[in-house]
């Protein structure tokens, strides 16, 4: 292995947030070699230039300096050399999302998309990475946890690892710090959890579980033949959210509040929250690492590669994750109708959905859902909750049209056998192909008004013949994410048609919705809300007085639009029932009981 690249990171400079990387080249380019950083991570589809954070770099051989030349933004050129090559980069770090890259007194993490350079023409060369511990007095009591194989390294330290090619080494995500670790075993093979930040929380608890939701998974489609370990790496700061998957690994952001501490028993609204993240970003292991467009066979790295199939990878994941919870009897059905209510609310309380379908927003993932403006609540739809919405719709759909024989997880089973296990992409017209193959359905109609199309879901019909009712109310305010029957005959009978949020201090409207009384009346994103009818107004005092008002009553609004003061003639709207929630019928048949157990294995 003369050839492997060798790679070395090093957090020089903690303080002023600065790695620096090196990689040498054993048999540059003869014609001089190119190096490029990514311009974005897979799994994340938006431009995110991660060269921009390359704040110096140059080349040496033979102990001289070689001259670079610049391509472009992201790529570089050395002058042609017949001996070995190093590369050396200074990298600024101060990103803390799963996406990016971090180092402070306190912790390393990086994505290889952020830190590595590719070696253009040699990307198929085995990679060798030496990661290096900080200088006294950083770094004391750190750990290094990342899936990348060691290769020389103890175990949960600093020291050198490998990985079989660029593609892999930019896979693996790697965090340094006092780390909490458990480890547990799920069908023989490893699995481990890293947690960064002071946590209380109860690991052997938290480690079965996560063995029991991948358990789940793994029974579901079986462990892929090269998941020989696998490694959740989990930022529990005092908030945020997030997670990132990878083929060995995931990376996770979770409130440390949200994870169960010693003592705690049940599983709370927010631990739920986590735990379908969990199994959301291992599912992806299967589904989007393993099994993938053809539009990312391989990814190209350099610009935005478009698929219409996002709401697959995304959309059905979204739902096969909150499904595995109810599957090995986590939560109740009770809890999980409860989530699937919540995810029918989000749907239906952006008017977006009535503008792009899934396909489109899958499309135009890279500057539209990744680059949500004001207007995204009017203009766009989320591939993952309608798609998850629609994998629901499709597995009802064949469960019911095939009399049981075939539901959506025959669809994945067959998907992962011809798409997973051979590496091939999946064409843009694969997985639908597929149902209908395997069903002998005549789905054409369902994809192109589900998939294609922008009306309602039959969400209702469908629930229905599996023996639960779909049922639709007015929303209680703005913390209400439906999922529960809220109506006590005091929900507000109007609304504004607008989402406020305090900012500064201020009250400023951040989306109004297309044709709501607030978009009717004048109101632009952005105005700043400062009276209702002559008396001042606050986020928290809203909800209380729009209570009092009734549909076709007029109100005046004062509002800021920059600096200057404006009244406004609002007339109240009866609020929409965009709210849903979701209960077992109260009378059900032998076959709708059965159809619910065979979907929800409870
Ligand atoms: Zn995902």
């Amino acid at each position: 292995m003369a050839n492997a690249h060798q790679y070395r990171i090093s957090p020089i400079n903690p303080a002023a947030h600065i790695y620096e990387v090196t990689v040498t080249v054993a048999k540059p380019d003869s014609a001089g070699q190119e190096f490029a950083m990514p311009a974005w991570i897979p799994g994340s589809y938006m431009i995110r230039d991660y060269a921009k954070h390359v704040i110096a770099v140059r080349a040496e051989s033979d102990g001289r300096e070689v001259a670079l030349e610049k391509l472009d933004k992201s790529r570089w050129r050395a002058a042609a050399t017949s001996r070995a090559l190093t590369l050396t980069l200074e990298i600024y770090a101060h990103d803390e999302s799963v996406r990016g890259a971090h180092l402070d007194a306190t912790h390393g993490f990086f994505n290889g998309t952020c830190v590595f350079p590719a070696v253009v023409g040699q990307e198929s060369q085995r990679c060798v990475v030496e990661i290096v511990a900080p200088d006294a007095p950083h770094g004391k009591n750190w750990r290094v946890a990342t899936s990348m194989r060691r290769d020389g390294a103890a175990e949960y330290g600093f020291g050198i690892y490998t990985a079989a090619d660029y593609a892999e080494l930019i896979d693996h995500p790697v965090e340094c710090s006092a780390l909490s670790i458990g480890e547990f075993e799920v069908g023989g093979i490893p699995h481990a959890i890293a947690i960064r930040g002071k946590t209380r929380v109860d690991m052997a608890r938290l480690c079965r579980d996560l063995q029991r939701v991948c358990e789940q998974q793994v029974s579901f489609l079986g462990a892929p033949g090269d998941l020989d370990r696998y490694l959740f790496l989990l930022n529990a700061p005092g908030s945020g959210y997030g997670g990132l998957e990878h083929r060995w690994s995931s990376a996770l952001i979770c409130g440390r509040e949200n994870l169960p501490a010693r003592g705690d028993e049940g599983i709370s609204d927010e631990y739920r929250t986590f735990l379908g993240l969990v199994s959301h970003e291992y599912f992806h292991l299967w589904n989007v690492k393993r099994m993938k467009p053809a539009a990312f066979t391989p990814y190209d790295l350099s610009q935005e590669t478009h698929t219409g199939l996002l709401w697959v990878y995304e959309g059905i994941t979204s739902y096969y994750d909150d499904l595995a919870l109810v599957r090995s009897g986590m939560i109740s059905v009770e809890s999980y109708l409860e989530l699937l209510g919540q995810t029918a609310t989000r749907v239906l309380r952006s008017a977006g959905r009535r503008r792009q379908s899934v396909q489109e927003s899958s499309f135009d993932a890279w500057t539209k859902f990744y680059k949500q403006d004001a207007n995204a609540t009017n203009a766009i739809v989320s591939y993952y909750a309608k798609g998850a919405l629609i994998a629901l719709c499709l597995d009802l759909k064949l469960r019911k049209e095939t009399a049981g024989s075939v539901a959506l997880d025959d669809v994945m089973h067959a998907a992962w056998q011809r798409w997973g296990e051979s590496g091939e992409g999946m064409p843009e017209d694969g997985f639908e192909k597929l149902c209908i193959e395997l069903s002998g359905l005549d789905l054409q109609d369902f994809f192109n008004a589900t998939v294609r199309g922008t009306g309602e879901l039959p969400l209702d019909a469908l629930l229905k013949s599996h023996g639960v009712d779909f049922a639709l109310r007015r929303s209680a305010g703005a913390t209400d994410k439906g999922g529960k029957n809220a109506d006590d005959g005091t929900l507000p009978q109007v609304w504004l048609g607008a989402i406020l949020a305090a900012r500064n201090g201020k009250t400023i409207f951040v989306s109004v919705d297309n044709d709501g009384p607030a978009e009717l009346a004048g109101v632009s994103p952005g105005d700043e809300l400062v009276a209702l009818d002559g008396l001042r107004i606050d986020i928290a005092s809203c909800e209380k007085r729009t209570r009092r008002y009734r549909p076709r009553d007029k109100s005046t609004l004062t509002v800021f639009r920059g600096d200057e003061l404006i009244e406004l003639r609002l007339k109240w709207q009866e609020a929409p029932v965009d709210t849903c929630y979701l209960v077992s019928a109260a009378e059900t048949d032998d076959d709708m009981a059965a159809r619910r157990s065979a979907w929800l294995g409870q």
